[in-house]
């Protein structure tokens, strides 16, 4: 089917009858460097007026990640005393994500099958369910942190539904699922031209020539390279440099550890079970009962994330921990950099 044509000037009213049913959250801008206007910094946000999204973004702290699976989250109420009656706190209601980052919808990707497998996670597949994807797709890298390209999520195949290529004045609109089609019902598209479709055509060419691959073995030997590099004397001299802040894991995209705590009313009649995200690079993360620390050095922590993401997460749930959006490397203070850890590895074996 040939894709759609839906001009820039009529984005925001497609926005607004989209924001009519369901929540929309997209890339804002969320200041400007006074010294330099050039130095524009975005962020996921809900939105009330069409004009502050801005498809043209380049990278945020924090992803789309945070409306499916936010920071802090009320999973079960209960009352306390002989009978408690638990129930489960289920919170959602129809959003659309506006604007993902190919990155983005592979680490949705990843996440959705994370909280499918084995016992299902029913608060991420509650939000997942009432959630529709519109990405953007990327003509050029966010910056030289990230290697998407290496990591197989700049052409994502599924996770949206439905994907707009920027052009010019126009984007093109590719339907993907059911639900995108609904969506774009709202729209004011029309169908691409001859003329659209070649310019279609210079826009896949250009992104080409705009994206290099920084790793130097294909992905697929990473697990492999991890397992080699187990005993390395490189996860202690990079770990040297780490100051166990976590930063890393509550920016990545993919990343879904948490910990759980009970938020008890100070009249003891009733309480909330409230999970947060959890850091592998924290020193009491893998701490258990007797105060016992199997990972109680940084660089078996650190170890431990790099082997995440580019191999248990992917043993585990047969898709990629890591989507190489450079989140990651952006929040360290450290400048450790995963890209560069996993580049010193492959040449240490
Ligand atoms: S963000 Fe950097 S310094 Fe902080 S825990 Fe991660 S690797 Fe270490
Ligand atoms: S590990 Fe780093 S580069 Fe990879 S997905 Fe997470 S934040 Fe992005």
């Amino acid at each position: 089917m040939l894709p759609l044509v839906l001009n820039k000037s009529d984005l925001g009213a497609w926005i607004e009858a989209l924001a009519a049913q369901r929540r929309v959250a997209a890339p804002v801008l969320k200041e400007t460097s006074p010294a330099d206007r050039t130095d524009l910094k975005f962020g996921w946000e809900y939105i009330a007026d069409p004009a502050e999204v801005r498809l043209d973004y380049t990278v945020t702290v924090l992803g789309p990640k945070k409306f499916l699976w936010p920071a802090r989250q009320t999973v079960m109420s209960y009352q306390i005393g002989a009978d408690p009656r638990p129930t489960a706190v289920l919170d959602h209601e129809p959003h659309v994500l506006f604007g993902v980052h190919p990155c983005d919808v592979t680490a949705i990707q990843t996440l959705d099958a994370a909280f499918s497998k084995d016992i299902a996670d029913p608060h991420y597949l509650a939000r997942r369910a009432d959630t529709a994807i519109v990405s953007i797709d990327c003509a050029a890298p966010c910056d030289e942190t990230c290697f998407c390209l290496d990591m197989g999520s700049l052409y994502p195949e599924a996770g949206y539904d439905v994907m707009l290529t920027p052009e010019g004045n126009r984007f093109f609109v590719e339907v993907k699922t059911p639900l995108g089609e609904a969506l774009v019902e709202k729209a004011k598209v029309r169908p691409a031209t001859k003329q659209d479709m070649q310019a279609r055509q210079k826009f896949a060419e250009e992104k080409r020539g705009n994206f290099h691959f920084q790793l130097p073995f294909e992905v697929k030997y990473l697990p492999e390279i991890l397992d080699a590099s187990y005993d390395s004397l490189v996860w202690e001299a990079i770990a040297r440099r780490c100051f166990a802040c976590g930063s890393c894991n509550t920016t990545c995209p993919t990343c879904y550890c948490w910990d759980v705590d009970d938020d008890v009313a100070v009249d003891l009649t009733k309480g909330c079970r409230v999970r947060r995200y959890d850091s592998c690079q924290l020193d009491p993360f893998a701490e258990v009962a007797g105060g016992e620390n199997f990972r109680k050095d940084r660089s078996s922590r650190l170890r431990h994330r790099m082997f995440r993401k580019g191999k248990y997460i992917l043993d585990q749930t047969g898709r990629s921990g890591c989507v190489g959006c450079g989140r990651c490397e952006r929040a360290c203070v450290a400048d450790i950099s995963i890209k560069e850890t996993f580049i010193q590895i492959a040449g240490s074996r």
